[in-house]
């Protein structure tokens, strides 16, 4: 039987919070961590995404958080992406309201973070980026934290910014105690973990390799004028999509080619103002946008939890990319569909990608793999070779504020088993 978060050391009043948001059990990560980060500990922790881990850190670090004076916050959580660093505080949030959680990063103005940071937070959320910046401008000081999460450091490590990550912790306290989860704990993770961590503590949950499979993987072969009739299709039988385009220019395209097609669609991408990503995102999160057409390095900030689908209607960069596309959908116990549309000259291309990361499953027209391969689903819980995070009943908790609705006016997250009947060869119909 799993501990219950009071057995973990868990203070009252954050049971309380986590009841009353729907939070009862641990998951491994979190019973595994919480424990030892409550004592102090340096922790290393690798566990692969949607297993819990913001409050396998969150939550020692609300419980143990010092009183901070102006500009001179007492714990520090480094994130990768601005919509990770506002998804981070406002997770915090909800279980204090004691501690202040301040929020920085790029693509807004300063005043509001200047003020926020003059007035004091227990716990500052920053990318780094943005905190050196106000560093330089006196903003901040990171002389009295105390405590450091380095959150997704492996991202961190494949966006660049190890380099001021490292510069950052510098200047914290050298009694400091430093938290590090990631998806993998080899190359400069482990050189991070070398140089900043004293005798840390490893747990580790779920495979070392994501477990995509978690997720049903299809492989289609779609001429190039039919690619968006197939994506209005699959949208409108599966519901919350995202929809992976290779640059900026190509997403805002389909997501007006979409759009005319009666789906609601909208683009997101380093080219728009971080006001907009953000209102975008939130529509996405409310139900009101059916359709997240991504580039890969704003999906790299998308963290939403019952996407149905994802398309990959360019392909994927290489394995690697595939993964992170593919791993915002079946997250957290979830099930989700995973398409790839694939032109004839892009063939050898997705065959190696399928060989690397061992997704078997011939690659066929949209009609035939509906009819044939899709017959029976296992039902949730079933061994599919999942992890045990995956494995994790999520509770049906959801993030406040993300319903579950469907396209007419309602959010559609049905897990794959709820969906409708594949094995029906006219249910529907994937082509044209
Ligand atoms: P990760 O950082 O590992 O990718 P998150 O911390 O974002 O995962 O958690 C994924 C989802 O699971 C979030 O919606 C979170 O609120 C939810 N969650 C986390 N822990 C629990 C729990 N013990 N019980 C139910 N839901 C949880
Ligand atoms: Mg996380």
């Amino acid at each position: 039987m799993s501990p219950t978060f009071a057995q973990l050391g868990v203070p009252k009043n954050i049971c309380g919070a986590l009841q009353r948001a729907g939070i009862t059990t641990p998951f491994p990560i979190q019973a595994l961590t919480i424990p030892d980060a409550m004592d102090g500990a340096d922790i290393c922790g690798r566990a692969p995404t949607g297993s819990g881990k913001t409050l396998a850190f969150g939550i020692p670090l609300v419980a143990n958080a010092a009183r901070a004076k102006s500009r001179r916050p007492r714990a520090l959580v480094l994130s990768p992406t601005r919509e990770l660093a506002g998804q981070i505080a406002s997770e915090l949030r909800t279980l204090s309201t004691r501690i202040r959680v301040g929020v920085i990063h790029g693509g807004v103005g300063y005043g509001a973070q200047t003020k926020q940071l003059q007035q004091g937070v227990e716990i500052l959320v920053a990318c780094p980026g943005r905190l050196e910046d106000l560093i330089d401008r006196r903003a901040v000081s990171l002389h009295e934290v105390d405590q450091v999460v380095i959150d997704e450091a492996d991202r961190m490590a494949d966006m660049g910014f190890l380099p001021a990550v490292r510069r950052l912790l510098d200047q914290t306290s050298p009694r400091r105690q430093t938290l590090m989860f990631s998806a993998t704990l080899d190359r400069d993770v482990a050189k991070l973990t070398r140089d900043y961590q004293h005798h840390p503590v490893t747990h580790r949950v779920g495979n070392a390799k994501p477990d995509i499979k978690a997720a049903e993987h299809r492989f289609w072969r779609v001429a190039k004028a039919e690619r968006i009739a197939t994506c209005v299709n699959l949208i409108n039988s599966e519901g919350s999509t995202i929809v992976f385009c290779r640059t900026r220019h190509g997403s805002d395209r389909l997501a007006r080619q979409l759009s005319q097609r009666g789906v609601r669609a909208a683009a997101i991408h380093g080219g728009h103002a971080q006001s907009r990503r953000t209102r975008t995102l939130r529509g996405f999160i409310k139900g009101q946008i059916e359709a997240l057409v991504a580039t890969d390095v704003a999906a790299r900030g998308i963290h939403v939890e019952g996407v149905a689908t994802v398309i990959h209607y360019d392909p994927p960069e290489n394995q690697k990319t595939y993964l992170h596309r593919s791993g915002r959908t079946a997250r957290a116990g979830e099930t989700g569909l995973v398409v790839s549309l694939i032109q004839p000259d892009q063939v050898a291309a997705a065959r190696k990608i399928q060989r690397q990361l061992d997704l078997k499953g011939p690659i066929t027209s949209p009609d035939r793999i509906d009819t044939k391969s899709t017959a029976a689903p296992p039902p949730r819980g079933e061994d599919r070779n999942r992890s045990k995070v995956q494995n994790q009943p999520a509770n049906g908790r959801r993030r406040p504020g993300s319903p579950r609705v469907n396209r007419n006016g309602q959010r559609a997250l049905r897990s794959r088993p709820q969906r409708r009947n594949r094995s029906n060869p006219r249910a529907r119909s994937y082509s044209r």
